[in-house]
């Protein structure tokens, strides 16, 4: 599944959510102050961590969610 960025409209956060095609078409939770009002960034980040370093090193995210 891809990985896609959105941000929020309220508290302007930016996140990652690895979510389904059809998912991806609905507005996601902000995992800053929970509103729905958030919106699909056009920035696909098309890489998942793996073989980088290893763990969970997310540049962007340290909320951790990108660790679904
Ligand atoms: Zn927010």
């Amino acid at each position: 599944m891809p990985v896609y960025e959105y941000e929020c409209r309220d508290c302007g956060k930016r996140f990652e959510r690895l979510v389904s095609f059809r998912e991806a078409k609905e507005a996601q939770e902000c995992p800053e102050c929970g509103s729905r009002s958030t919106r699909k960034l056009m920035s696909v980040v098309a890489s998942v961590r793996k073989d980088d370093d290893g763990v969970s090193s997310c540049p962007t995210c340290t909320s951790g969610v990108c660790n679904l």
